[in-house]
């Protein structure tokens, strides 16, 4: 089994004009071969600008969301195929503010994944809790109810990756304990495999999401079965995500 590439993605989010597109170029200088995957996922309308910005480079862009049919009357919307022409080579799904703002359910966000693996995107697919459903100790159930919701019929490496974002963590500058990490990331692990079989359960990269920062980095990237992060404020400025980056070089 070869072993799994490491990946740093970074969720811009609502945030970001042509200007910032100089924190991407900064990156690149910093990073001019990076010794992991690195994924900057902006606003879609400025994907294709960065896509542009990063061509030649390893440094991959992605769309933060897409819809599940190829085209229509959909408006405001975008299809995979669209993020595809654009520049994506990776699109995330079923984040919590999608599934918290737009009512997205497990269902939606599976038939999206199978139109983004059809359009030739890799789906960086989202589950996690709420702070109520760890309170209730009800997290390991809650994600095993949305990987079975939300991952397409069949996985491999090259077209699916998970992250793990627990809703609380997001934003608010509180993290799991590595403990609590390790415990989903390997439940995650262990379900893939029993869902998929094992080498597709191995094969799929799983992401920690959620407040991660340079300085928290390099502990959560020691932790079993991290094989990156989902990183949303501090992939915004180009000294801290490079300084996560380097974190997961050195993982
Ligand atoms: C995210 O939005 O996916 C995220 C993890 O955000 P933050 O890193 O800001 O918590």
């Amino acid at each position: 089994m070869a072993p799994r590439r490491k990946l740093a993605a970074g969720n811009w989010k609502m945030n970001g004009l042509s200007a910032n597109l100089s924190e991407v170029e900064a990156l690149m200088a910093a990073h001019p071969a990076p010794g992991c995957d690195v994924l900057l996922c902006p606003p879609a309308t400025l994907l294709h600008r960065l896509a542009q910005t990063c061509a030649g480079h390893a440094l991959a862009a992605g769309g933060q969301d897409c819809h599940a049919a190829g085209n229509g009357a959909h408006t405001g919307d975008t299809s995979a195929e669209m993020l595809l022409e654009a520049g994506a080579a990776y699109v995330i799904l079923g984040h919590s503010e999608r599934r918290a703002d737009h009512g997205e359910s497990n269902a939606e966000v599976r038939a999206k994944s199978v139109a983004a693996i059809e359009a030739g995107l890799a789906a960086v697919i989202c589950v996690g809790e709420t702070l109520a459903e760890r309170e209730s100790t009800r997290t390991l159930e809650v994600i095993r109810e949305q990987l079975a919701g939300s991952l397409p019929g069949q996985i491999s490496g090259d077209t699916v990756v998970v992250a793990y974002e627990p809703v609380w963590a997001i934003g608010s500058g509180l993290t799991p304990t590595l403990e609590q990490i390790a415990e989903v990331h390997d439940f995650i692990r262990a379900e893939l495999s029993r869902g998929f079989g094992e080498d597709a359960g191995d094969a799929v990269r799983l992401l920690y999401g959620g407040s991660v920062k340079p300085s928290n980095a390099s502990e959560i990237f020691a932790v079993s079965n991290v094989d990156g992060a989902l990183v949303g404020g501090a992939s915004l400025k180009a000294a801290d995500f490079s300084a996560i980056i380097t974190a997961l070089e050195a993982a």
